[in-house]
């Protein structure tokens, strides 16, 4: 039998405990949801591997939650016969924090509590979270499979460390008692415990069991019984009609399924029916996770087929620029032991696919076009965290590059200012009489942008310019050539057409102008020659002397000092 140990907790772990007991202590009640929505994605994984090995459900084969609280010791314990864990799992998975990008995440607190509280939120606090209210946790867990003498009991008081031991535990699955602190005795009541479960946990498809509560005439009080009821509705939140679901639950199921410690700034639940059957109920987070440009990270969509679970993080289900989307769908086409793999090459995963995309895209839609203000204000939320992803589809997915690109919005010397809000119809719809052209420039950042000499013949003449300061713009452009017809030009590149712009006077000017500098611009090219390609009189500048200019065909300045940024 090995020795009881004790372990220190990794240091983003103590970084955490210590940031969230302070900052997270007015919405402390969220433990209780955090820990049941353990219990049932513990519940989720033994379904699912028990798909392929039925021994693993023992003689205990229905799947629930119990909470239970114990007045005179104190302690409310959480209790599920999911797939529990092992020593190893619980050194892992209590002791350290999984999740890719944890330390980049801490180097970025500041040390104010306030600012990092809200950061907190976004990283999603899980387990740890019970140490807001508890000074002492105890877990005993058993992994489904294991003999009953390989328990593990973890234990610690949230500061630097915790101990595990082996036990006997003959149920499979996993206790989470939480020691209350000093004051935290509102807990240990049945009807808060209830209530906290109704306002949070309903959703979860699992029945969470509590005991029921009696009137004793004799002691004149209300004494618990033995007997257990079911507290929440314990039915999948997906497979309800949506005349059923209010808008806290679709939020609450959204927290479950993210991670996420803010409500969604939009949802959309359809069933499908036809050529592929499934059930769709797909979220657009109010916040881009700290990860978003993370390479390894996956996506958010999990994977049911007929309401088993089967993997998180089905990144086959979404497109890669729609990765910030989170929640579930649900096959009904698809078989239960689909991997990966399988996965990849499925026709109904394409199906789903595009029907998913083409949800959320009209989802965006819906908000983009809004009249209402709360609507309008979303979409602008929308596209300052997540504007720049969805760029990334002009060029992903051409099929809906049209609907993208009514979706995308810039910044323009219209408003002068750099917040994104202008869209191409915008644009189109103060286009000047004989402009036909889409003009913008890009740059590496607004300021750059807004002051380039290319813009004064614009400004000038009251032509409006796209101003494109985001990284991914020269990319999503070599996609983007034209827009309802009309051809996309940048204000910096070869000679510019103003076409029918520039009137018969202005015209006739110019050509006077060029043979009159004929001459020295033979000797300004002579000059220059190992420096300039080409020199040429312009008439593209009002202020400034002189600008450079690209080919028509050749990278832009901005591209140019990106790639050797990069070092190409
Ligand atoms: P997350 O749920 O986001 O993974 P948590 O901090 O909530 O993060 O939980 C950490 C990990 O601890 C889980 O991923 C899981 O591996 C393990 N765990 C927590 N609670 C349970 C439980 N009731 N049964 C089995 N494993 C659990
Ligand atoms: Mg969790």
């Amino acid at each position: 039998v090995a020795e009881k140990q004790t372990l220190g907790f990794q240091a983003e772990v103590k970084q955490l405990l210590q940031l969230m007991i302070h900052s997270l202590y007015s919405n402390k009640e969220i433990f209780l949801r955090e820990l049941i929505s353990n219990a049932s994605d513990a519940s989720d994984k033994l379904r699912f591997e028990a798909m392929n090995n039925n021994a693993l459900f023992e003689d205990d084969p229905e799947l629930k939650i119990k909470v239970t609280f114990d007045k005179a010791a104190r302690t409310i314990t959480i209790s599920d016969n999911g797939i529990g864990m092992s020593r190893d799992d619980a050194i892992e998975h209590l002791g350290t924090i999984a999740k890719s990008g944890t330390k980049e995440f801490f180097s970025k607190l500041s040390g104010d509590q306030q600012k990092d509280a809200a950061l907190i939120g976004q990283f999603g606090v899980g387990f740890y979270s019970a140490f807001i209210v508890a000074d002492k946790i105890t877990v005993d867990s058993r992994r489904a499979g294991l003999p009953a003498d390989q328990g593990v009991r973890w234990e610690s008081g949230g500061e630097g460390d915790f101990s595990v031991e082996q036990i006997d535990k003959p149920a499979r699955g996993t206790d989470i008692t939480l020691h209350l602190r000093e004051g935290e005795d509102e807990f240990l009541s049945l009807w808060k415990l209830k209530s906290v479960i109704r306002k949070y946990s309903d959703h979860i498809s699992l029945p969470i069991l509590m005991q029921k509560e009696e009137w004793d005439e004799e002691k004149k009080e209300t004494v618990v019984r033995d007997e257990f009821e079911t507290v929440n509705q314990a039915s999948a939140l997906w497979t309800r009609s949506k005349s059923e679901v209010t808008k806290e639950q679709y939020e609450e199921f959204y927290k479950h399924v993210s991670h996420d410690f803010e409500a969604p700034l939009a949802y959309t639940h359809n069933r499908v029916e036809g050529r592929s059957e499934y059930t769709q109920l797909l979220y657009i987070p109010a916040r881009a996770p700290f990860d978003l440009w993370d390479r390894n990270k996956r996506g958010g969509i999990k994977l049911y087929v007929k309401r088993v679970f089967i993997m998180d993080d089905a990144e086959q289900l979404m497109p890669v620029y729609l990765r910030f989307v989170k929640g579930v769908i649900d096959s009904a086409d698809l078989p239960l032991n689909v991997s990966r793999e399988i996965l990849q090459e499925s026709r109904d995963v394409k199906v789903i696919r595009e029907g998913s995309t083409k949800r959320v895209l009209g989802l965006l839609e819906e908000l983009a076009n809004a009249e209402e203000q709360e609507q309008k204000d979303k979409y602008a939320t929308f596209w300052t965290e997540f504007g720049q992803v969805l760029k990334e589809g002009i060029g992903e997915d051409q099929g809906n590059k049209e609907r993208i690109a009514k979706l995308l919005r810039f910044a323009s010397t219209h408003n002068d200012n750099d917040a994104q809000t202008v869209s191409f119809a915008d644009y189109i719809g103060r286009m000047k009489e004989g402009q036909e052209k889409i003009f913008y420039v890009t740059a590496d950042n607004f300021a750059a942008a807004k002051n380039s000499p290319h813009l004064e013949i614009f400004r000038k003449k009251g032509v409006e310019v796209l101003l494109l300061t985001d990284r991914v713009d020269e990319w999503m452009l070599s996609f983007l050539h034209e827009v309802e017809g009309k051809e996309l030009a940048s204000v910096a590149k070869g000679d510019l057409d103003l076409g029918k712009l520039e009137d018969e006077a202005e015209k006739k000017q110019h050509e006077e102008t060029e043979t009159q500098y004929k001459e020295l611009v033979e000797k300004m090219k002579t000059a220059l020659s190992d420096k300039a390609k080409d020199v040429r009189v312009t008439f593209r500048l009002t202020d400034s002397p002189a600008c450079l200019v690209a080919d028509e065909n050749e990278l832009s300045g901005n591209l140019l000092r990106m790639l050797k940024a990069a070092g190409q």
